[in-house]
């Protein structure tokens, strides 16, 4: 290794302080989009970009129109530092945040940030905090050490990612050709404990309303009526079982290896205890491994809804509420993905794994376009719960993953 390589090795140990209060610096400024009852991430931004100012050589800002905040705009900010070659290494971020939920579950004040040794806690350190710690933290170290990388840095810190990405990447990725094809494009959003996790697929996402509409009746005379309810179990039965057995493929870069069917959510019916409900309604949420076409399944579904119907002498009705059809994998054999491995088992001493997830990321946005992006990071997966917490030690390795491959 090059001196110039181990000496900013040695600078990343050094940067602890400086990654706490930059956490400091923003998780108290809430960023919550209008579906989470919040009012953007105008303010978080505004803190942000006067950060990444001091660091990045340019720091351009894309306003996304949203009359539903007080600014009127989903900001989305991108700092470069020039690098020796055209391309670029992307580190995507998002500002926005979930809400706390149950405070009383938080040991410590979610939008303060508490410092247990390794550990920092508060709403948003991880998901994703970490990606915009990780990116700032690598251009102040490469501005004060006056080291020019191999290609560019680029961070981008994006709006709207937790409620749909449509004022943040996925309007990016339409409207801005910022990306090119031999770019590195990381996605420090997701995880495992050791590092080794490459995200490079994700399934389908259909999510479904099934309305069964019966007759009410009193429940001490059921022939009187027709149970909306227990006809809403039957169907919710056969769904699942047919579903199952007819979409059964394994695929082993997926975790779990299946398409999975599952029935969540119910609506409530009748107030009292006695009363037949003449309408029930439940969910399904379905992710569907992508050999599958979802315009399929949708066939499948509908044909037992309608032989259902006419056993039972109800009325069912369907009703997509998402669906996120996948586009194809980020490529295996692709530089990121080679250079990414290499880099892990430089600095972290681990075997990385591809891996496809369940969950949608802002990724497929990308994969849509022919690029490569891999979601990685090293977190223990605290995302969204309470008490979720960063470690120091593994921002620290991140970062000189990151490094090894930009220097
Ligand atoms: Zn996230």
């Amino acid at each position: 290794m090059e001196e110039v390589h181990k000496n900013f090795y040695k600078e990343i140990e050094k940067q602890g302080d400086f990654i706490i209060s930059l956490y400091k610096e923003f998780i108290p400024i809430k960023a919550l989009g209008p579906e989470n009852g919040g009012e953007g991430e105008y303010e978080r931004a505004k803190k942000l970009k006067e950060i990444m100012m001091k660091y990045f050589d340019d720091v351009k800002e894309i306003d996304v129109e949203d009359d539903r905040v007080p600014s009127k705009i989903r900001p989305n900010l991108i700092g470069t530092i020039k690098g020796e070659k055209e391309n670029t290494l992307w580190i995507i971020a998002h500002m926005d945040t979930v809400p706390e939920g149950d405070r009383s579950l938080w040991k410590y004040d979610p939008f303060k940030v508490n410092v247990e040794g390794d550990y920092i806690y508060g709403r948003g350190v991880e998901d994703d905090g970490q990606a915009i710690v990780l990116g700032i933290a690598l251009a102040k170290l490469l501005k004060e050490m006056k080291i020019k990388p191999k290609m560019n840095l680029s961070l981008l810190v994006s709006a709207d990612e937790e409620t749909g990405s449509k004022y943040g990447v996925s309007y990016l990725a339409k409207n801005y050709q910022l990306f090119k094809s031999e770019d590195i494009i990381l996605i420090p959003d997701a995880g495992n404990s050791e590092g080794s996790m490459i995200e490079v697929a994700e399934k389908s996402i259909l999510w479904l309303r099934f309305t069964v509409i019966g007759k009410q009746a009193h429940a001490s005379t059921p022939e009187k009526g027709i149970n909306a309810h227990f006809l809403a179990m039957l169907l919710g039965i056969n769904l699942y079982n047919e579903l199952h057995d007819k979409y059964n493929s394994k695929n082993e870069l997926f975790d779990p290896p299946v398409s999975t069917f599952e029935i969540t959510k119910v609506e409530k019916n009748v107030e009292n205890i006695n009363t037949i409900p003449g309408k029930h309604t439940f969910y399904m949420d379905c992710r569907i491994l992508p050999k599958y076409n979802i315009d399929e399944v949708m066939n499948t579904i509908n044909e037992v809804v309608k032989t259902f119907e006419e056993k039972n002498n109800c009325e069912v009705k369907v009703e997509i509420v998402n669906r996120e059809d996948t586009t194809r994998p980020t490529d295996e054999n692709s530089e990121t993905v080679k250079k990414l491995k290499e880099a892990i088992k430089a600095v972290k001493g681990v075997d990385a794994k591809v891996l496809g997830i369940g969950g949608g990321t802002y990724a497929k946005y990308l994969r849509s376009l022919d690029l490569n992006p891999v979601v990685w990071m090293t977190c223990d997966e605290t995302a969204h719960s309470p008490n979720e917490y960063v470690r120091l030690s593994y921002i620290i390795s991140d970062l000189k993953t990151i490094a090894y491959m930009l220097l």
